[in-house]
């Protein structure tokens, strides 16, 4: 009956579900027009090595300049760029734009190496070792000095192609790091296998690190196995000198995270490292023990 069709075609035509889809794609239209007219930063968060104290490179992490809602930081249009295909110019912009930044730095003898992150939609793409040796050689970008960060579960959608993509960027010398390490669910054999140089701890076990007895005995052995498997370890997300000092006191090799540095603008980056003191490591106040 009438009713009942009625009744069938409201669940067919979800109002609300439609109103969302169509807010969905009016972002994506002004997210398209955004990396046209690059409004967008590249924002950058020093990493420093805890043997030397010294600044070893920066992470790129992108921000969408909103003529309305200010700064709109990745977490609220990463997932939409990655479902609408916008990844790929909105990755080509990060790249490019963290060329430039060190060809202009290079000039003035401060170039440093820069880590951009890649999603999985990224490795998929049969074009981006190409794209990226072009931008290479536009930029002269010297070896090193571009970093990728890919996570985990991004080469688990398809290892093979994944890891062959890895290897070309290895082989073009590019170091890579694999972010977020431990949220993902790569097995160790593909850890392995993966042509990684650097390892970041996910920052939800740095962060429970002083609290937790689990997330310490986790962040502990994660260093010693990237150690065991001849890799670097970086943690993320590090805020206070305790944590500091229980990561040097682990062997850790890297670190970031607002104890030393919240991201900032990109040319806000040389006269920070121009006044940065490194912190002294303390002895622990007691042996770790987790
Ligand atoms: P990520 O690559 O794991 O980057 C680390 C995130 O943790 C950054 O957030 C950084 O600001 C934040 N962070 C760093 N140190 C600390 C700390 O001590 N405490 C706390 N509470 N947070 C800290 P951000 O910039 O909001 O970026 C979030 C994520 O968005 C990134 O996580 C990355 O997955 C993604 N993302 C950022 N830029 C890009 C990009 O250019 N391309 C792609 N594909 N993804 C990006
Ligand atoms: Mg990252
Ligand atoms: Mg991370
Ligand atoms: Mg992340």
């Amino acid at each position: 009956n009438q009713a009942k069709r009625q009744g069938i075609s409201h669940v067919i035509f979800d109002p609300a579900q439609s109103q969302e889809q169509s807010r969905r794609l009016s972002v994506a239209s002004e997210l398209r027009r955004a990396i046209e007219n690059g409004d967008l930063l590249l924002y950058l968060q020093p990493k420093v090595e805890v043997a030397s104290g010294k600044v070893c490179g920066a992470e790129g992490l992108v921000r969408w300049k909103h003529a309305e809602r200010g700064l709109i930081p990745p977490s609220e249009f990463i997932s939409l760029a990655e479902h609408t295909g916008l990844i790929k110019p909105l990755t080509e912009w990060v790249i490019e734009t963290g060329l430039r930044l060190n060809h202009a730095w290079q000039r003035q003898g401060c170039a440093l190496p820069i880590a951009l992150n890649l999603s999985a939609r990224n490795l998929r793409d049969e074009n981006l070792l190409e794209k990226i040796r072009q931008l290479r050689a536009t930029w002269s970008a010297g070896a090193g000095l571009l970093e990728l960060e890919i996570t985990e579960s991004s080469v688990m959608d398809d290892p093979e192609f994944a890891l062959q993509v890895l290897h070309s960027l290895r082989n073009e010398g590019i170091p890579l790091y694999v972010d977020d390490f431990g949220t993902g669910y790569s097995s160790l054999a593909y850890l392995q296998k993966m042509p990684v140089d650097y390892i970041k701890i996910d920052q939800s076990f740095v962060r429970s690190m002083s609290t937790s007895k689990d997330s310490a005995l986790i962040v502990r052995s994660t260093i010693d196995l990237v150690h065991d498997l001849g890799r670097k370890a970086v943690a993320e997300g590090v805020e206070t000198q305790g944590d500091w000092d229980q990561l040097a006191a682990l062997g850790c090799d890297f670190i970031q995270g607002y104890f030393i540095a919240k991201p900032m603008p990109s040319q806000d980056l040389p006269a920070w490292i121009a006044q940065y003191q490194p912190p002294i490591t303390g002895l622990p106040q007691s042996p770790i023990r987790v």
